[in-house]
């Protein structure tokens, strides 16, 4: 067993380890420590691979691994308000986002149960060529091996559920790396495997220095797999270092929505104000940039300024709050000097841009130059910039100025205005009518550009980290 709430120790080979050293964490609301974590470093983590490894050679059956995994959502539901009340104390989040994120990582641990029991190869027509004539080909798809899994702090439980899930679905066993700052929702989740019946050596957490523990997943060659939810920093540092490793990144963006004139703009405009700043701004999809065309602009900013003001900032544990804290004062004082930089710019701070009770008031920007921060680097806050346009091309031109590529959104009631946008807008998902944060847990979820090289959502991550082992028989 894992030891109390705010004490927990490291899952390595099954068994619940302490170190001696202590990660502390710390509520980003209040700064009152919420627990430790036992502290891994390369030693640890060299045994959690060893454990991954040694659990391979006795494969799990896929109804195994299906059965697991259902199980799993069915203890993530028996204990769905401890899950959430964990990610709102670690994370700093709303406990209305955390209980809706507690939910959604039962369906992802659903929809892997699916992919584990679907997992199959295909069938080669070999008579479709001379050279074939007289041969049964077909391929199976086998488990890519030990796979390193690295997540961020924003969405501790159903992002990690998206590494594990995925790759036990897969048949390959996982070390873990979680966010420093939010390790126990991995944890927790680790403890809900093991009562779900996971064999030791499936799932390693650790929880410690990054680059320590990044080091030994980029350098031991019995870990195949790197799957990475992060900066672009850290992420495509990763991929270089491991060019003969598959390194998959889910990294960040700048996500923009263009707004036509036609769009049912009070409907828009409750969209976006709850899109740009659920999580304080915090998700790699959050709406950052708005486009609105003009004759709709004025209207469009009155009526989301409104509702921005009306969102209730506070303590993340309280009920009614919508807005809570950034994960660090880092993180603030970074906002803040980005808020600074458009204002001395000479950009108009609409409404926020001010600090109440240690949280930034959600923070609307007309007038931002596109070189300035809050337009073209990721804000991860409570921030979004507006801006007037006359053409869709000159929106779509826009919205695709950015190094980014992960989700864009696009507001209109014309269908071929709609379908235009979706086929020129450079994004691996776009939105039509729904703003560009929403994500369901089976869809492929990922970016091109600076934002990935990926598709998350299990199906499609099974997929990324199975092999075809080809098989031929002569007939
Ligand atoms: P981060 O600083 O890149 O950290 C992500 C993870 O990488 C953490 O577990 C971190 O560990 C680890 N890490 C840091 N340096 C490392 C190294 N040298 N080697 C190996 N691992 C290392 O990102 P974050 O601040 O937690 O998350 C915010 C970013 O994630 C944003 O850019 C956001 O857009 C992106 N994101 C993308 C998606 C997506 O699906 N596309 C979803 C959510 C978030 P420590 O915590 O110990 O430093």
């Amino acid at each position: 067993m894992a030891t109390t709430a705010s004490e927990k120790k490291l899952l390595i080979a099954g068994e619940w380890v302490e170190t001696g050293d202590w990660v502390e964490v710390r509520s980003p609301y209040s700064g009152e420590t919420v627990g430790r974590v036992a502290k891994a470093g390369a030693a640890e983590a060299r045994r959690a691979v060893d454990a991954a490894e040694t659990a391979m050679r006795e494969p799990l059956p896929a109804h195994k691994r299906a059965e697991i995994l259902v199980r799993v959502a069915g203890h993530l539901g028996r204990r769905h308000e401890e899950v959430a009340q964990t990610i709102a104390a670690e994370a700093g989040k709303p406990l209305k986002a955390a209980r809706v994120e507690a939910s959604r990582a039962m369906s992802t641990f659903t929809f892997a149960a699916v992919e584990a029991r679907k997992l199959a190869g295909e069938t080669i027509p070999m008579d479709a060529s001379q050279a074939g004539a007289g041969k049964l080909a077909f391929t199976l798809r086998r488990p890519i091996g030990v796979v390193g899994a690295i997540s961020p702090f924003n969405f501790p439980l159903n992002l990690v559920a998206h590494k594990i899930a995925p790759a036990l679905a897969a048949g390959c066993a996982v070390v873990l790396k979680p966010a420093s700052q939010t390790p126990f929702s991995a944890l927790l989740l680790a403890e809900l495997e093991t009562e779900a019946g996971l064999p030791p050596g499936w799932l390693n957490v650790l929880v410690g220095p990054a680059s320590e523990i990044g080091d030994v997943l980029v350098e031991d060659e019995r870990v195949r797999a790197i799957t990475f939810t992060g900066s672009g920093e850290v992420g495509w540092k990763l991929a270089e270092r491991a060019p003969r490793k598959r390194v998959k990144l889910e990294l960040g963006n700048a996500t923009p929505v263009i707004v036509e004139a036609d769009a049912d703009l009070d409907d828009v405009s409750t969209r976006l104000a709850a899109n740009a700043f659920s999580f304080a701004g915090q998700s790699c999809i959050s709406v950052q940039r708005i486009y609105v065309q003009h004759g709709a602009y004025d209207e469009l900013v009155s009526r989301f300024v409104r509702k921005v003001e009306a969102l209730v900032l506070g303590d993340p544990l309280d009920e009614a709050t919508d807005v809570g804290p950034l994960i660090d004062a880092g993180s603030r004082d970074r906002v803040l000097e980005w808020i600074e930089e458009a204002r001395e710019a000479g950009a108009e701070i609409l409404t926020g841009g001010t600090i109440e009770e240690g949280l930034i008031r959600p923070t609307v920007i007309a007038n931002a130059a596109p070189e300035l921060k809050v337009s073209c680097e990721e804000v991860f806050g409570p921030v979004c910039t507006i801006a007037p346009y006359d053409t869709l091309d000159e929106a779509i031109e826009l919205a695709n100025g950015t190094r980014y590529g992960l989700q864009a959104g696009i507001f209109t009631r014309d269908l071929k205005t709609a379908l235009n946008a979706v086929q020129r807008l450079d994004f691996g998902g776009v939105t039509v009518n729904e703003a560009p944060t929403f994500r369901a847990d089976q869809m492929p979820y990922g970016g091109v550009k600076d934002s990935g090289n990926t598709r998350e959502g299990p199906a499609y991550a099974v997929r990324e980290l199975t092999e075809d082992r080809l098989v031929v028989i002569d007939l």
